[in-house]
């Protein structure tokens, strides 16, 4: 049997889909009662699924992917020439998208100087951290080998990027981890540890360097942060935080990586979230704006002095960066990734961004305003969170089912909002949004009268 994608009984692909599709991250259960939703459309912010209900997406494809919006033909011809041409060579040669890709993407980010290309952001960060380990042999006598990563921070999904990660829920049954791999405490300042300080991200960064020194400076080789965490909770850096991390990691010679898998790509306003910190990293990974999802394509990029490190004299057979990922040879990935960049650039969606996301953190704040339950707005461009609490003065948060119904009400009144995961049993109380980088004050006022509704619904003031 032929099956036509343009062409299919609506009703059979939920059947197929709630019969053989294991859904990633989903409780499959609930499904004996609800169909599936299977997603057939989307054009700019708006999805269809397969029963006909439209959504505005607020959350760019679910998981803060497909910055540019849905249905961009520019990347789809682009990734079509490209893949009748040649589509793929292992990528210990060459090929044409990946060369100017490379070459566009070091142009956004000064100091930083390689592009290492494989498939998604976990794989992106397990790179990264066989480098780190690589690194450590070759110029530390592989004392240098541990990774320290930051409490509420997400990596990945792999078994070392998992080790990398502060969360929970994530983690839970999937040990052991990967030796090697050390927490320190996060830095969301709603959330104090030390109480209301003013030099609170300083103080944040200082327990980063608790950790250190307590393992052992020679034998850290690198620390690892997301620019602002997603999933933990929309966490936006304590002002000075970030200094005094540059500021340590240099002290203790130790390697700054920082994912951009969330952040990159315009998402908050600049190509790359670090760039509204001064940072200088040496290592930066992205991955899911990329593309904004219409290829799979990830990068690990580093600086010319870490690249170095693996310039090896023949002498040594092992000296090289021995590592492959057979679809970082796959041409689709960079040709959508240049054509994706190409439309941030036609279209001033940087600009967007700053304006937009200015604007919807004054509505959100304006909600905040009416509903108490409304504890924190935070967030930078497109990229916010709203952090729902009991009682605004103990903070203490409310119980996971608010944040899932005013979810699922967002969802009923057509727009599909995101929420933190449940790897918090304390913090899983934080809405998220993270709109295309396209999105209109309209569409940002239709997002937030749905949370309106919601609240006004779920969570009056009493
Ligand atoms: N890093 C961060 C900050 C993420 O949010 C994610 C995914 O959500 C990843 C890494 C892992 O990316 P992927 O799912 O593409 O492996």
């Amino acid at each position: 049997m032929t099956i036509d994608l343009n062409d299919f009984d609506s009703s059979k692909v939920v059947a197929s889909d709630r019969k053989h599709v294991w859904h990633h991250i989903t409780q499959h259960k609930p499904f004996e009662q609800n169909d599936p939703m299977v997603i057939v459309e989307g054009k700019g912010m708006r999805v269809r699924d397969a029963r006909g209900n439209e959504y505005l997406d607020a959350v760019s494809g679910g998981v803060w992917t497909v910055n540019v919006g849905y249905g961009r033909e520019s990347i789809a011809d682009a990734v079509r020439d490209q893949l009748v041409k040649m589509n793929y060579f292992a990528q210990s040669a060459g090929n044409v998208p990946a060369a100017f890709f490379a070459e566009k993407l070091i142009e956004k980010m000064p100091g930083m100087s390689r592009v290492y290309y494989s498939n998604s952001g976990s794989e992106a960060n397990e790179k990264a951290f066989k480098i780190v380990r690589q690194i450590a042999q070759k110029k530390y006598g592989g004392k240098k080998y541990k990774i320290l990563f930051r409490e509420r921070d997400y990596h990945g999904t792999t078994i070392t990027a998992l080790s990398a990660t502060g969360q929970f829920e994530r983690k839970n049954q999937y040990g052991p981890f990967t030796p090697g791999f050390v927490e320190f405490p996060h830095c969301c300042e709603y959330r104090s540890q030390f109480g209301d300080v003013s030099d609170y991200g300083v103080r944040a960064a200082l327990e980063m360097e608790k950790v250190i020194l307590a393992e052992g400076p020679e034998t850290v080789g690198a620390v690892c942060l997301e620019p602002i965490t997603a999933g933990g909770g929309v966490i936006t850096p304590p002002h000075g935080y970030w200094e005094k991390i540059q500021e340590i990691c240099r002290k203790y010679d130790i390697l700054l990586h920082i994912d951009e898998v969330v952040c990159g790509l315009g998402r908050t306003g600049t190509w790359f979230g670090y760039q509204h910190y001064g940072i200088k990293p040496d290592i930066v990974t992205m991955a899911k704006g990329v593309a904004s999802g219409y290829a799979a394509i990830s990068c690990t990029v580093t600086t010319e002095e870490v690249f170095e490190a693996f310039k090896d004299d023949a002498s040594d057979r092992m000296g090289y960066f021995r590592d492959i990922s057979t679809f970082g040879g796959c041409t689709a990935g960079p040709a959508a990734a240049l054509a994706n960049m190409q439309i941030i650039e036609e279209e001033n969606l940087l600009e967007n961004v700053t304006q937009m996301g200015e604007y919807l953190l004054g509505r959100l704040r304006q909600l905040q305003d009416r509903y108490e339950v409304i504890g924190d707005v935070r967030g930078k461009g497109l990229f916010c969170g709203l952090e729902l609490v009991k009682d605004r003065q103990t903070r203490e948060p409310v119980d996971e089912s608010l944040p899932i119904a005013i979810a699922a009400d967002c969802m009923k009144q057509g727009v599909i909002i995101g929420r933190t995961n449940r790897s918090f049993e304390q913090f899983n109380n934080t809405l998220c949004l993270s709109p295309a980088l396209i999105a209109t004050q309209a569409d940002l006022d239709e997002i937030v009268e749905a949370l309106d509704n919601a609240f006004a619904r779920l969570a009056p003031n009493s």
